[in-house]
């Protein structure tokens, strides 16, 4: 199987810090990836290094089953066939939008650039605008060239680095899934990489949560959120709390909602002491008066929702989400009800069990 993208083991760093420490990821011909974490874990750094800005300390880098970097050798950037937007477009100002598509095709004949350009208009919707100058778009338009003129020579994979990040909010969200599907629809393998999980989860096939330069998991979304690798995944993704709970036999736990069943993995022995994940959509708020209680120690509206953060009797605090149409105030104690479908454990060192 050739991957068009193939990270292996790689690790970069600078003077004496390691700032990506052995990352391995594939993406396959056509997929979205994106890298997701704080900022300062390594995102752009393994980004540059895809593009050949950064050499490796160790492991390689091959891009459609060429190795393109590793320790011996590094092909330079500009033979790596490699697109790239950043979030501030950087698009040429003297140049029409049709000439800023056809930058990167020049050296082509002029009948296969003029086709180009027009199938690369006509994908981002803009081919009343072929004879504009930058400044006469908006941001979301020139967002929307800078994504033209990365994918007109066809490259082996695209990098976007924060490509959204200086547009406001209600057009990030839409520019997000339009961009998708314009990669989509070209067939382009692409990542991103951004600090804004929504986005990661419009836009990619499969995320990569890093911190402090390690990938802890390369997924897919869903299982970001339903299956996280580490507690540091649990924490980033999504809304969530961590419960120190006990193994009371194979098939049960003692936490501070009381016991709850499921299957445990063989060979954790009763006693253990190990991390429970609740989510918001894990519990539910009930009217009925017996079972678990807990207090109301701060509400949220969300539209559709309430975000409640409770706190049970022993101190624990989490959150729940529940209809809005449903209220509870502040200070009440409400009744709840546990939904988990699967217990979602981790040792004491964060491991996912
Ligand atoms: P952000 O989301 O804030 O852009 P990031 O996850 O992209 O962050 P990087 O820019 O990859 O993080 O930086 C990772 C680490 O490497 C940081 O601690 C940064 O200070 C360090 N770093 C990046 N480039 C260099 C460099 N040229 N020389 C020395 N240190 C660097």
């Amino acid at each position: 199987m050739t991957y068009q993208l193939e990270l292996n083991e790689a690790s970069i760093g600078f003077g004496a810090t390691e700032v990506v420490h052995r990352v391995s990821l594939r993406l396959h011909e056509g997929d979205i990836g994106c890298l997701l974490g704080p900022s300062g874990c390594g995102k752009t750094t393994l980004l540059r290094a895809i593009a050949g800005f950064e050499p490796l300390r160790d492991g390689s880098v091959a891009l459609h089953g060429k190795v393109v970097c590793d320790t011996r050798h590094m092909v330079a950037p500009e033979r790596r066939r490699v697109g790239m937007v950043f979030q501030d477009f950087a698009l040429f100002p003297h140049l029409t939008v049709a000439e800023n598509i056809g930058f990167g095709l020049r050296g082509q004949g002029v009948r296969a650039r003029q086709t180009r350009i027009a199938e690369l208009l006509d994908l981002v919707g803009l081919a009343d605008l072929a004879s504009q100058h930058p400044h006469q778009l908006s941001g979301g338009q020139q967002q929307r060239i800078a994504l033209a003129r990365a994918m007109a020579p066809r490259p082996t994979v695209l990098l976007l680095d924060e490509p959204f990040s200086a547009l406001d909010p209600e057009l990030r969200g839409q520019l997000a899934s339009e961009v998708r599907a314009l990669l989509k629809q070209d067939g382009v393998t692409a990542i991103l990489v951004t600090h804004d999980q929504t986005e990661a989860f419009t836009m990619a096939d499969r995320i990569g949560v890093m911190n402090r330069g390690e990938l802890h998991q390369w997924d897919t979304g869903y299982n970001l959120y339903h299956h996280p690798a580490t507690t540091f995944v649990a924490d980033f993704v999504g809304r969530g709390a961590l419960f120190d709970i006990t193994v009371n036999d194979r098939n049960s736990i003692n936490t501070p909602f009381g016991r709850l069943s499921g299957k445990l993995p063989e060979g954790i022995a009763p006693g253990t002491t190990l991390q429970l994940l609740v989510r918001p959509d894990d519990i539910h708020l009930t009217t009925k008066q017996e079972g678990i209680r807990a207090r109301i120690d701060e509400r949220l509206f969300q539209g559709a929702a309430y975000l409640y953060t409770l706190q049970l009797e022993s101190g624990d605090r989490f959150q729940c989400l529940a209809p809005s149409h449903q209220q509870h105030s502040v200070g009440d104690s409400v009744a709840l009800k546990l939904d988990i479908q699967d217990l979602v454990l981790f040792t004491a060192d964060g491991e996912a069990l």
